[in-house]
């Protein structure tokens, strides 16, 4: 089969479907991010074991601006254990936006680590010094994307002019003892955490390793807690999204995190890391086009967390060889819900070893059901073996994909178990 997978080209169709959506505008209170190509576009999807599909302006470097906060947090917990985390930074979303100067009225804490107060604080706590905390900050985010990750030096200049809001909360904080440094210090170190440069691929990869409970899939390295990483997880969900965090809630579902460059990340635990890129940002300073595609991969992928959980294990139940009507065929026996990982595995296999026989047979006899995901990267796949001169039989006798055809509208042929048993056995 050729190299482009078809999950690659489903991402392809995410962008396509979003093309419409140029609502937002620019953050401009960073100036150099203002600058900014608003018509750039990006989306990537790494599943839990580790293989990375990007469409768009995949290689497009931005800083990573908030989407590090999470990061910053679960090593903060790492270093110094929950408990102690917990004392200085609340877990209450605020509802408030994310440079609100505010802080808890009953403890004087920050509410919660993903607006700037928790974040600030949250930086204050990974190293003893300026330097020591952003090489730390460095280092994860090189181990986690598995590439030296640097600073964004523009970026930074630019907001360390425009720092006074920031300053202003350091200030607040240092007043209730909650800073380890003096507030510049903090301020500058954080503000070089959010200059961090990134593209879409490597976000991805870091919010795999979330999806993977803390483990990064490709180095196996444990980089986070299992608890640690739970906790991030749930903050996320409940603070991720600025005052916007019940409205994605209810309508995306998943742990996420988005930056005023462009960016969103979100964690489908056990499953999937994804990450969309596109500057113009909503009231709320989420990424305008960034959520509509986030919105349509969670109703594709059937990512929302409240939905029915579908176990995520190989679609590929068993592969034979057998003769059918004298002919030899491959058959392909599939099982369980066909959901983004199961069936990405199964894509994957068949780009790997192709199938030797002309004639090849989906058996589904043993699915139960068929994400819009899979349905549209079946499709697309079946396209590519007839290309390339096979022959598909479907066994459906449940009817779990109606009406199939391959992504340029042929029909594939339909077998009943029958037919198989009469001639192969
Ligand atoms: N560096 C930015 C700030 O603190 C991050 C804001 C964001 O991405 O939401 O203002």
């Amino acid at each position: 089969m050729s190299m482009q997978s078809p999950i690659t080209e489903y991402l392809a169709d995410i962008i396509a479907a979003t093309n419409h959506v140029d609502s937002g505008a620019v953050a401009d209170y960073i100036p150099e991010l203002g600058a900014a190509d608003p018509n750039l576009v990006a989306v990537a999807m790494s599943t839990v074991n580790g293989t990375v599909y990007a469409s768009g302006d995949a290689e497009h470097r931005f800083t990573i601006q908030s989407m590090s906060k999470p990061f910053a947090y679960a090593l903060a917990i790492e270093t110094h254990g929950l408990e102690t985390v917990l004392d200085r930074i609340g877990v209450e979303p605020s509802g408030e936006a994310f440079n609100e100067l505010s802080l808890d009225p009953e403890t004087g804490k920050p509410r919660n680590p993903m607006i700037n107060a928790g974040a600030i604080t949250t930086h204050s706590l990974i190293g003893d010094d300026e330097d020591a905390c952003v090489d730390r900050m460095l280092a994860l985010f090189s181990r986690l994307a598995e590439r030296p990750i640097e600073i964004d030096e523009v970026v930074a200049a630019s907001e360390l002019e425009t720092g006074d809001r920031n300053l202003g909360l350091a200030y607040l904080l240092h007043a209730s003892n909650a800073l380890r440094q003096d507030p510049r210090t903090v301020v500058t170190g954080y503000i070089r955490q959010c200059a961090a440069s990134v593209n879409v691929r490597d976000l991805a990869l870091m919010a795999a390793t979330l999806a993977n409970g803390g483990v990064q899939p490709n180095t196996g390295e444990r980089v986070f807690s299992r608890m640690g990483t739970r906790h991030l997880l749930s903050v996320m969900t409940s603070c991720g999204m600025y005052d916007a965090a019940g409205d994605w809630l209810t309508t995306v579902g998943i742990p996420a995190k988005s930056g005023v460059a462009g960016g969103i990340i979100g964690v489908l635990p056990g499953q999937v890391g994804v990450a969309v890129f596109s500057p113009r940002l909503d009231a709320h300073g989420n990424s305008a086009r960034g959520v509509e595609m986030m919105k349509l991969l969670s109703d594709d992928l059937g990512l929302h967390l409240m939905e029915a959980s579908r176990p995520a294990r190989s679609s590929l139940r068993e592969t034979r060889t057998t003769s059918v009507d004298g002919r030899p065929a491959t058959v392909y026996v599939l099982q369980g819900d066909l959901v983004l990982s199961s069936i990405e595995s199964l894509v994957r296999e068949l780009i790997d070893n192709p199938p030797p026989t002309e004639l090849v047979v989906f058996d589904m006899s043993r699915v139960d059901e068929v994400l819009p995901v899979a349905r549209r990267t079946s499709a697309e796949t079946a396209a590519k073996l007839i290309d390339e001169g096979h022959q598909i039989a479907l066994i459906d006798p449940e009817n779990t994909i109606p009406g199939f055809r391959d992504s340029h509208g042929r029909a594939v042929e339909r077998w009943t178990s029958e037919h198989m048993d009469a001639t192969d056995r």
